[in-house]
């Protein structure tokens, strides 16, 4: 008979169902029963469900792939689990599929989530006490455990060849029934399953299923699992039961039985994992149950999906770490994107670094799908982008040679030496980065942005009618001209501007701001075309003094021409208003001829 199961220190006391029905005299199967909501727990947890003692987490990739989205958000979330209680974080490579897995799959792992800035305590390159941390070194662990699974019957050897096996799923598949395995060798006598084995008989070694499966209590899902009535389907027809393969034929583990062996040897107190694991969840605590280890604490998270609620895969977004940081994006904005899908926090920001995101980090994750928009994440790089920028530094200094190499190559060395004359490229490229109105999402997307200052400006017709105002704007611009070149910066510029009046002191305030705002458009116009882009001061520096004096020039010339047409073309029409006979017509071209 079963003993009482008690899981572990951490939680209640708990007597299963056939325990109960035992002590009442009836009689107890020789299965391992399984507590069905052993996990209603009374540990202690706080707000957002983070434990008050350091959790131990783990991230337990198999390298078959390149590390995407979904994947760093899991491994993000262990993380920050372990960093806020003060735990530990490891990293475990789950590599028993060997034919699934991939060359330098691994060491991309590693560069990827150093790249992220997740580093791990322990694990595979740098160890711990609990290592070896590559699953397919571990093998004698996950033999040496199931021997007291056998021995107690919880487990057994199964010897039926593949042919059975697909022979009765295919029957079952034909009439509709669950498929699962008949237990032909369940009952086996132990020995001669031993001496089967021993002789090297190929065999699967199948965990003996409880009666039903248990529920666990999700922190994040709350109470889940299959619940009582779950499997009552696969009775029907001849049974068959869920009897998970836990060691295969070529003596490898199973994920299943590898992941809860390594949790358990590893001290894993909590289990952040894609929600798509959470139908194996019950299996799992089942073996705990049948091994009378204690469980850790498990937060399934969300699936990522896209805008129209479909899975996200690499059909529809190239979600591979790589790719975003061969697009630029900066770690910490992946980062910081990754720790939005799904958790909801209580900050007043959404922008938050790594550092940051440990410190607030909890367990509050949403529970329907969330939904990944790659809009967020351009917020997030242009935030960011400018938290670098106004660190300065080796971050800054990289962004400046980034944005320098994709302008020379978008404009060509000619034109940018045009630009930046005899100053250095690195100043007027930090000169742009600083503007903060030109957002950085990337080097290319930068250097798109700064295309305003490399080529001159195709100026419209000035749309200020006013010659007098015109005449005033062309002495306030020639003005600014008068800056050195040693002073041409844009403190000096702002300074000037903040100074400039031609209303005198007593002048009324609306019209000296309506006649400012004048004054910008003007330069505007004259330095860019009149397109949007940083302010007149950090624009004048970034052109330069040499291009701000030949673009002012020539935009002076140009209004001048345009208002003194305007002159012109206002007194011809109201002549003309009355020019309906002969005479006045030749009084109109005698006028003219006499002012030419
Ligand atoms: N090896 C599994 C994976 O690649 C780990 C699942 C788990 O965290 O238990 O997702």
């Amino acid at each position: 008979m079963q003993p009482v199961t008690r899981i572990g220190a951490r939680f209640t006391t708990w007597t299963c169902k056939s325990c109960r029905d035992a002590l009442r005299g009836q009689h107890h199967a020789a299965r391992p029963n399984v507590p069905s909501r052993f996990f209603a727990s009374t540990r202690k947890l706080n707000r957002g469900n983070l434990p008050d003692s350091p959790a131990r987490t783990r991230f337990a990739p198999s390298p078959t792939g390149n590390l995407h989205l979904g994947s760093i958000r899991t491994a993000l979330f262990n993380y920050l689990l372990a960093r806020k209680t003060k735990g530990q974080f490891l990293l475990r490579l789950e590599d028993t599929d060997q034919k699934r897995t991939i060359p330098g799959a691994e060491e991309r792992l590693y560069r990827d989530l150093q790249w992220a800035g997740l580093e791990w305590d322990e694990g595979p390159v740098i160890n711990g006490p609990y290592g070896p941390y590559r699953q397919s070194e571990r093998l004698s662990s996950y033999h040496a455990h199931i021997q007291g699974l056998l021995q107690a019957s919880k487990a057994y050897r199964c010897f039926c060849s593949a042919e059975r096996l697909d022979d009765l799923n295919r029957r079952r598949h034909d009439k509709g029934l669950n498929l699962g395995y008949d237990r032909k060798c369940a009952d086996m006598p132990v020995d001669e399953a031993e001496q089967r084995a021993h002789s090297g008989e190929a065999h699967v070694v199948r965990f003996r299923a409880p009666e039903t499966w248990p529920r666990y209590r999700d922190l994040v899902y709350g109470h889940t699992g299959h619940g009582e009535k779950a499997n009552k389907k696969l009775y029907v027809d001849a049974p068959v039961w869920e009897d998970a393969i836990l060691i295969k034929s070529d003596g490898f583990p199973t994920y299943h039985w590898a992941n809860v062996c390594d949790d358990h040897d590893m001290r894993i107190t909590h289990v952040v994992r894609g929600s798509e694991w959470m139908a194996s969840t019950p299996l799992h605590i089942a073996m705990y149950a049948a091994k009378e280890w204690t469980p850790p604490l498990y937060a399934h998270v969300p699936l990522l999906v896209d805008q129209n609620k479909q899975k996200l895969s690499k059909r529809n977004f190239d979600t591979d770490i790589a790719s975003f940081r061969d697009k630029g994006i900066f770690p910490e904005a992946l980062v910081n994107f990754a720790a939005l899908l799904g958790w909801s926090h209580q900050q007043k920001s959404d922008i938050m670094s790594l550092r940051e995101l440990e410190q607030s980090f909890d367990l509050k994750i949403t529970k329907g799908n969330t939904v990944v928009s790659f809009e967020k994440l351009r917020f997030l790089q242009e935030q960011h982008g400018r938290r670098r920028i106004s660190a300065g530094g080796d971050y800054l200094e990289q962004l400046i040679r980034d944005v320098a190499v994709s302008l020379l190559n978008k404009e060509g060395a000619a034109k940018i030496a045009a630009l930046v004359g005899k100053r250095n490229l690195r100043d007027v490229v930090a000169s742009m980065l600083h503007a903060e109105s030109l957002a950085f999402s990337s080097p290319l997307d930068f250097a798109e942005k700064c295309s305003i200052f490399v080529t001159p400006p195709r100026r419209p017709k000035l749309d200020i009618e006013d010659s007098q105002l015109v005449k005033e704007l062309h002495i306030a611009a020639s003005t600014l001209l008068f800056v050195p070149e040693s002073q041409w910066t844009q403190a000096t510029h702002s300074e000037n501007l903040k100074d400039m009046d031609f209303h005198g002191p007593d002048a009324d305030p609306k019209s000296k701001k309506k006649w400012k705002g004048q004054l910008y458009h003007y330069l505007r116009w004259a330095l860019l075309g009149g397109v949007p882009g940083p302010n007149i001061p950090q624009t004048m520096e970034i052109l330069g003094r040499p291009i701000c004096v030949d673009r002012i020039q020539r935009a002076i010339s140009e209004s001048s021409q345009e208002s003194k047409q305007r002159e012109n073309m206002s007194t011809r029409p109201q002549i003309l208003k009355t020019a309906t006979d002969a005479s006045t017509w030749s009084a109109i071209k005698s006028e003219a001829t006499a002012k030419s």
